[in-house]
């Protein structure tokens, strides 16, 4: 049952429905449920009450039975846009003005309905012009009816209710109107947050695309360059360290070329892990280039860069990357710390990449610093 209740939630209001169709399917189940109401009030009437009038009770029942059918027919129905327009005037037009006409005319409750039937139908028509000829025809011959009752006392003549037992129509109609109104603000609550929590999770999601690299989960170039450039002038206003080490895989070419370029994207993969995992929550790992990785540590000083950078160095030359690589896979890097002669993120990475440089041309698979390079491995190739 609870199952079935939720299925049926879902047809009507879940994610895939358009605005319009949901009001329209509130107006497909309030309907009825309002003629239902009047019903009965008239038959409360008919032997609680003096006033006898059949019209009214049989103008509620066709309503009621004309708006039970709404739902169904929307299902089989080839346009919804026609069946909306079909609906609202309907409403609007002839069963409002219906039931205004039975249940006693402007000293009963009635109007109120005329202001919900004008707002369902613009509601429910997503098409503004249309919306607003319907609100405007609706609107018209509702001040027509009410000017025509008032000169003529028609509603008199039909009504159940008269005199003093109207306060049971005020009074019903105080707990559907609210009730609907309160619906329908909830409605459009619940679509607005839902919609603005799929709107921030796209921003989300777009921001995250636009800074970092579909392949490895690593920062991108564009984004490295800005935040260097803010941790520069940060560094230098408050006189604090930051350190980079540029990576790059050795030999890599050879690599794509013996295994192909799926292998050479696992060993990329790869690295990026190794540095995402060992660097600390305020560090950035970023993708500069191909298989050449930036890491900024900002606080630290060029010792404290060099000797992380080894152990990731040695950590990654140890890895099994793939069961189809049958040497080890290398990396060297290039250290720089900031100093004042450095004024721009292309300044800082030129001497990352100058270091990186030696350690190219003295054998790779080493760190190389500008003041601490002496004591670390040198392969030979
Ligand atoms: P060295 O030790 O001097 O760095 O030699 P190397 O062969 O690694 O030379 P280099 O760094 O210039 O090689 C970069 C190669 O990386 C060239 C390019 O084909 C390859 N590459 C760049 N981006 C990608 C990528 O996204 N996937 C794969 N599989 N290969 C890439
Ligand atoms: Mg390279
Ligand atoms: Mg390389």
């Amino acid at each position: 049952m609870k199952e079935k209740f939720r299925a049926l939630l879902e047809e009507l209001y879940g994610e895939h429905v358009p605005t319009k169709r949901k009001f329209f399917n509130f107006v497909c189940f309030a309907a009825p449920l309002f003629s239902l109401a009047a019903t009965i009030v008239n038959l409360i009437s008919r032997s609680v009450l003096d006033d006898n009038s059949s019209i009214g009770l049989w103008a509620c029942i066709v309503c009621t039975v004309v708006c039970a059918g709404l739902y169904p027919l929307s299902k089989s129905f080839k346009s919804i846009d026609v069946l909306i327009y079909i609906v609202a005037l309907g409403m609007n037009l002839f069963i409002f003005p219906l039931l205004y006409l039975t249940v006693g005319g402007i000293t009963s409750s009635m109007p109120i309905f005329f202001v919900i039937g004008i707002v369902f139908s613009v509601l429910m028509i997503d098409d503004r012009k249309k919306d607003i000829i319907v609100a405007f025809v609706s609107y018209a011959w509702y001040c027509v009816l009410m000017l025509l009752d008032q000169k003529y006392a028609i509603a008199e003549k039909f009504s159940v209710l008269s005199g003093k037992h109207l306060y049971i129509d005020t009074y019903l109609d105080f707990v559907v109107v609210s009730g609907c109104i309160a619906i329908l603000v909830k409605l459009l609550a619940v679509s607005f947050e839902r919609q603005q929590a799929k709107t921030d999770a796209l921003l989300a999601q777009m921001e995250e695309l636009s800074v970092k690299d579909p392949l490895t989960g690593a920062y991108n170039r564009r984004f490295l360059i800005r935040y260097l450039e803010n941790s520069i002038t940060n560094a230098k206003e408050n006189n604090s360290n930051i350190a980079i080490v540029m990576f790059d895989i050795d030999k890599f070419k050879r690599i794509n070329d013996d295994y192909g370029h799926l292998v050479g994207d696992e060993v990329i993969k790869a690295l990026a892990t190794t540095l995402l995992k060992s660097c600390r929550d305020y560090d950035i790992v970023s993708r500069y280039g191909g298989e050449e990785f930036i890491l900024v540590m900002p606080g630290a000083v060029e010792a404290t860069a060099l000797k992380r950078a080894d152990q990731i160095r040695e950590i990654f030359g140890k890895m099994k990357i793939a069961d189809e690589i049958d040497r080890p896979v290398t990396i060297s890097g290039g250290v720089a710390e900031l100093s004042v002669s450095m004024h721009t993120p292309e300044d800082f990475i030129k001497y990352a990449d100058d270091n990186l440089y030696i350690a190219k041309e003295t054998g790779r698979n080493k760190i190389v610093g500008t003041t601490f390079n002496k004591n670390l491995p040198a392969n030979a190739e």
